[in-house]
């Protein structure tokens, strides 16, 4: 599997916000959103490919008990179901983030479903075929429904607009199964001044609609750092 980076540091988004996890980095995504903030493991993906055995041996390497697998998208690698086993087996808690538009039979003990909405769609005429394939792929329900039926979950969409609240609830009213307790709003952004600007309308509409908010925090803490 191609691993971009692999560290540990503090999870900044979603319930586990401030838990110290080691961060496992996939590469490769087929999604294109312009606005990833890991282009190095979706637009230009890089990274070595490693095999489970050394991933795991990377992560034991740290004290930390939790393991995020992110990416890019790691669903697109087989190679997570025996990972997974094998973190599983020794005792730790697994989180892994994903857009929600593959599926994989693995462990996990939080499935954290990042659905990507019409907002997300690569912009530019440069990007034209990448738009369709992303407009194809980026909605997938079906895998949404089987992941959430089969894991703890957490669901976070990405609000830029408040155009998208109206999005979200149409996708949600679709999606009855989703529980609106384990439905996150999370602003779009990499620093802290536009966070900010989008959390002073988005964190009331959350209160008043029955959603958690869901802070950026390594954002804060780190900046736009990688390897945080
Ligand atoms: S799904 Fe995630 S990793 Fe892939 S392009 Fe979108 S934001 Fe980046």
């Amino acid at each position: 599997m191609r691993i971009a980076e692999i560290y540990c540091s503090i999870q900044g988004e979603g319930f586990l916000t401030g838990t110290e996890s080691v961060f496992v980095r996939t590469a490769g995504c087929n999604l294109r959103c312009w606005f990833c903030d890991t282009h190095y493991a979706s637009w230009h993906p890089e990274g070595e490919d490693l095999s489970v055995h050394t991933v795991l041996r990377r992560i034991l390497a740290y004290d930390a008990e939790h393991v995020v697998i992110t990416g890019g998208e790691p669903m697109l690698y087989a190679e997570l179901i025996p990972l997974c086993a094998a973190l599983n087996k020794r005792g730790y808690h697994i989180t892994v983030e994903t857009a929600g538009t593959l599926y994989l039979p693995l462990h996990c003990d939080l499935m954290s479903i990042s659905p990507k909405l019409s907002n997300s769609a690569p912009r530019g005429t440069a990007h034209e075929r990448w738009k369709r394939r992303h407009e194809r792929a980026r909605h997938a329900p079906d895998v949404v429904r089987r992941l959430i039926r089969e894991h703890a979950y957490q669901v976070k969409f990405v609000v830029d607009d408040p155009h998208d609240l109206e999005e979200i609830d149409r996708y949600l009213d679709a999606m009855p199964e989703i529980e609106r307790d384990w439905v996150m709003l999370m602003p779009q952004g990499t620093e802290v001044g536009r966070l900010n600007l989008t959390r002073n309308w988005l964190e009331p509409y959350c209160r008043e609609h029955g959603f958690r908010f869901c802070a950026r925090k390594h954002v804060e803490w780190f900046g736009l750092v990688r390897g945080t």
